[in-house]
This record gives C-alpha cells, sequence and structure tokens, in this order.
C-alpha cells in the first residue's frame, strides 16, 4: 500500500479493496468466455500499461481465482486446464532447481550473486530429487558451520548465507556439499546460477568481488566459473538494462550453459521479442506476477518457445503459502521451475503440490537440458 506506519509500506488491503470493489462490481453477472477474454477485460477495466490503476496484485489474484473456478467447474485439475491458453497438454514434470546458497538482496550481501542453486540432474522423479536436495542441503549445512562456524540461519528464499570470502568459494563450497552427500557433481547433481547483476552494477562497471568489471570482464568471469564448476543455468549475468553487451554473454556462454533472463525480460513480451531479435538470451525465466495476467504470461511463454528457447517457471522472494505456481509449472509444460530451497512452508508447499501432482500422472520429469 506504500504506508510506511504498517508492514513497512507492504500491506496489501488496496489490492484486496480493489478486488472487492471496482473488479467485483465490473465482473458481477457478466458473462465471461473463458481466461483470454476475462484477462482482456481486467487490463481494460484498469486502463494503464503498467496496471498501475488496480495494481498487478489484484488483477492477477483474479485472473488465478478464475482459472481455479473454471478448472473446478470442469472438473479437470488446474494442471491440465491452461492447456487451453497454450495449446500444448501437460506430459512432463518441470525439473527442479533448488536454492542451496543465497546472496545479493535475498541475504545480508555477503555474496554478490543472488542465488546458487542445486539441480538434481539425474533424480528420475520428483519424490527423488527433493531428496537428493536434502542430502545436499544437510551436508551444505555441515559444511559451512565446520568453516564459517556458521550455523544454519536462512535467508529469505530458505538458502544457506555464510560470509563466503567470494563466488568461486561459494561455488566450491556448493560442489563440495554436493560430493559430502554422496552425489557426483556434474553427473547426479549440477549447479545454476541467478548472477542478478543490476544489484552490483552502476554507472556502467559491475561491483563484483571486490573488483570494478566492465561487462567484457564480467563475461569472461562467468566463462571461468561454467568452466571450473558444473553449473548448467546462468541467469542475468549482466544487468537488465545493458542490452549491447548481453548478445556477447549469450555467445559466449551458451556452449555451456543456458543464459536466462529475469530481470532482463520481466516475463514482458515486448522484451523477450527485442532479446529473441539480438540473441540476447536463450531462456526465459517465467514469473506471472511480472506481467499481471495468465493470458499475457501463455503470451510470453509462446514468444519464448516460438525462439526455441528453455523455460524456467519461478516463484518470487515474496511468496505465501498458494501452491498455483506447481500446477502452472506443469501446465505450460516448463523445462524447469525455481521455487526457492526445500524449507519454509510457503516454498514447500509447492514442492508438495509437485508431488501430489506426480502421485496423480507419473509423468517423466524433464531432462535437462532440454532444449
Ligand atoms: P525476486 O527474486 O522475486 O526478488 O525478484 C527472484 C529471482 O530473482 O529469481
Ligand atoms: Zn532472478
Amino acid at each position: 500500500d506504500g504506508d510506511a506506519g504498517r508492514y513497512r509500506g507492504l500491506g496489501c488491503r488496496r489490492a484486496v479493496a480493489n478486488v472487492n470493489g471496482p473488479i467485483a462490481e465490473f465482473l458481477y453477472h457478466r458473462c465471461v468466455s473463458g481466461q483470454r477474454e476475462l484477462d482482456r477485460l481486467l487490463i481494460e477495466l484498469d486502463g494503464t500499461p503498467e496496471k498501475s490503476h488496480l495494481g498487478a496484485n489484484a488483477i492477477l489474484a483474479v485472473s488465478l481465482a478464475f482459472a481455479r473456478a473454471e478448472a473446478a467447474s470442469l472438473g479437470v485439475e488446474l494442471y491440465e486446464h491452461l492447456a487451453s491458453l497454450t495449446g500444448q497438454a501437460p506430459r512432463t514434470l518441470p525439473r527442479m532447481t533448488i536454492n542451496l546458497f543465497s546472496g545479493g538482496k535475498h541475504a545480508g550481501g555477503q555474496l554478490a550473486i543472488q542465488d546458487i542453486l542445486i539441480v538434481p540432474a539425474a533424480a528420475a522423479s520428483i519424490d527423488e530429487g527433493l531428496a537428493t536436495a536434502y542430502a545436499v542441503y544437510q551436508a551444505a549445512a555441515e559444511l559451512i558451520y565446520r568453516k564459517y562456524k556458521m550455523r544454519p540461519l536462512r535467508a529469505d528464499e530458505g538458502g544457506l548465507a555464510p560470509a563466503f570470502p567470494s563466488t568461486e568459494a561459494a561455488l566450491a563450497d556448493a560442489v563440495a556439499a554436493i560430493d559430502a552427500a554422496g552425489f557426483k557433481p556434474g553427473r547426479d547433481v549440477a549447479l545454476a546460477i541467478d548472477i542478478a547483476a543490476s544489484h552490483f552494477y552502476n554507472d556502467g562497471l559491475y561491483h563484483l568481488d571486490g573488483d570494478r568489471l566492465d561487462a567484457n570482464l564480467v563475461i569472461e568471469r562467468i566463462l571461468r566459473w561454467v568452466k571450473a564448476f558444473p553449473i548448467v543455468s546462468v541467469e542475468d549475468g549482466l544487468a537488465e538494462e545493458d542490452w549491447a553487451n548481453w548478445p556477447n554473454l549469450c555467445r559466449a556462454i551458451s556452449p555451456y550453459a543456458l543464459v536466462l533472463g529475469d530481470d532482463l525480460l520481466c516475463t514482458n513480451p515486448r522484451r523477450i521479442e527485442r532479446a529473441v531479435a539480438n540473441q540476447a538470451a536463450n531462456a526465459l525465466l517465467l514469473k506471472v506476477n511480472q506481467i499481471g495476467t495468465l493470458s499475457e504470461a501463455a503470451d510470453a511463454l509462446r514468444l519464448a518457445r516460438a525462439a526455441g528457447w528453455s523455460v524456467t517457471i519461478s516463484a518470487r522472494s515474496g511468496e505465501t503459502e498458494d501452491n498455483w505456481l506447481a500446477d502452472l509449472a506443469v501446465d505450460f509444460s516448463g523445462d524447469q521451475i525455481k521455487i526457492g530451497s526445500i524449507t519454509q512452508s510457503e516454498r514447500v508447499a509447492k514442492y508438495n503440490r509437485l508431488l501430489e501432482i506426480e502421485g496423480q500422472r507419473r509423468w517423466p520429469v524433464t531432462r535437462w537440458p532440454n532444449r
């Protein structure tokens, strides 16, 4: 709400009032043919390009509630319902990417980059993947206690966040934890990183691990990491407005890992089109609340798919216990899903839903990389 006196400005009574007020009045007794029409009406009712009048929190809540209601009225599971938007019936479960170490704005800034995630690359099921992630997480917690004397305190998405001396030290610790848990790094469990470079970019330079680097030097640094460590996905390696250098990043890194755009793309079809045209990335991180409705998220997905990109369906650092993201990742045939760590109820709710879907359908988990 922006009211500094309540939840430091992060209250959401205005979004709730917009749902119960203008949106409810507008929709009550209105006949809507389906998700696309509902979302179009919501966008028109809002009337601003940024959805700033009603707000994406209000608009997305209604968009999702409609999908749930429609699935219930048709007697189908939510994870099978949105194929009407994508034109593709789901037959797979997404490969999980699970936060192990946190840094950047998600932790105390001890680590420059935002996330080091583990990818249970060899796990044949969600069930096995979660057990693998648990084993690696516990091995990492023991390791950092031994090394940094830090108890397993957690950052906002549940990752461990000791004071690593450098990014490379953190990557080495992640590999050591995989090893200590009895898995072969790279083969059984790989790594993904979210560099979130916009957060350490200032005046054309990147402030990384005590150095001030231009984009070329950042690309060299990332290249060193992907060669030295079993990294299969690199998210936001450069700042979101550094368009000129993203094609170089993509060219350098794509032989080794996915070049994933989150802040670069904002799940925004216009930004995705630009990135496809410039060959700035080859994978989309899809966050529905960045764009605001399910239909527009489906449009973003379609653009990425048409370009042959890989797609990771992602949660946010701020989340609720609602588990719709698991359904969405299956519905959209996401190659990967990024939920956070395996601790904390708002993350575990979604992993539990993936387990439930696996129990119902027994679909295979996508192979990595699925491109
Ligand atoms: P955010 O982080 O929800 O804080 O944007 C998630 C991410 O960057 O992947
Ligand atoms: Zn990100």
